[in-house]
This record gives C-alpha cells, structure tokens and sequence, in this order.
C-alpha cells in the first residue's frame, strides 16, 4: 500500500484525552488520511471523540443534533450516511469503528470548537438564542435580536403561515 508510514511508538499505551478510554498506538498510519489521521505517538483522541469533534464541527449535523439532542445520532441512519457521503473513503478511521452509544454517553465532554465559514453554527447557539429572545422580551420564537419591530414581526408570522 502506497502512503504508509510507521509509527514512532507502534502499540504504545494512551488514553484519550478526551474520555479517557485507554488506545494503543497503531503500527502504521496512511500518511494522507483524511479528515482523521492515526496517530504517530501516545496523544490525541479515541474514535468516538473524533467523531464527536467531527458532528460538533459539521453545519447543519451540528445544528440538528443541538436541537434534537444527541441521541438523534441513534435514530438516524448515521453509518449509512456515513458510507453514501464517502467522507470516510480516504480516512484510516472506519464508520463500524464507532460505537455510537459511546459518542450519546460522552456528548457533553468538552470539545474544540471553531466557527468558521464553513461551520456557520456553534453547539448551543439554539439555546443561547432562545434565551436572548426571552430576554428581549419577544418569546415569539422568531429569533429577532432587533428591538421588536411590530410589523416586520408580523409580516414574518404571516409568511410562516402559508403552505410551501
Ligand atoms: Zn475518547
């Protein structure tokens, strides 16, 4: 196999920096892999917690799991889609690797977020916007951060209303 490489400390003893679920080191890693790379040395994250960072980053996953709650991971249809997207195809990391009960079980551990251009959405931005609307005194779930504007409000409500 073309682009592999040995690890600096193959069957080394880590934990995840994340869980703490005890890893080995593997004895070689695809130098290309991506968007998940094994790891060379005794640092780094289990495969769920790789994943978690991967749904925590992913506009609009990220966004449909924050309001649904993290056990949508186990009513979706998550390893298929998984295999139809082919983000995985060139990735050392395999789908059935992931134990999704373990990604619900450790959802709230603490993860690397970044909100960039291509992840427009930060996990509890749906919270945090309920509550500045509540905040604001609106409640009317329209997630205005303006000071009310009675007829633009209005006009909105009227257009969510009709049939598509
Ligand atoms: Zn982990």
């Amino acid at each position: 196999m073309t682009g592999m490489e040995a690890t600096q400390t193959p069957g080394a003893l880590a934990h995840c920096e994340r869980c703490g679920r005890q890893l080995r080191v593997a004895d070689s890693r695809r130098e290309d892999s991506k968007p998940f790379r094994l790891a060379k040395v005794p640092k780094g994250v289990c495969p769920e917690c790789v994943m978690t960072q991967f749904l925590y980053n992913t506009y609009p996953v990220n966004m449909q799991i924050d309001i649904a709650g993290p056990e949508l991971l186990l009513k979706l249809h998550i390893r298929e889609a998984f295999l139809m997207c082919g983000v995985l195809n060139d990735c050392d990391l395999h789908i059935d690797e992931i134990d999704w009960r373990r990604v619900v079980e450790n959802w709230s551990l603490p993860v690397k977020v970044a909100k960039s251009a291509l992840n427009m959405y930060r996990m509890g931005d749906h919270a945090r916007q309920k509550k500045a609307v509540a905040d604001a005194g609106l409640g009317d779930g329209l997630g205005f951060f303006d000071p009310p504007n009675e007829a633009e409000r209005e006009r909105r409500s009227t257009e969510r209303k009709l049939p598509n």
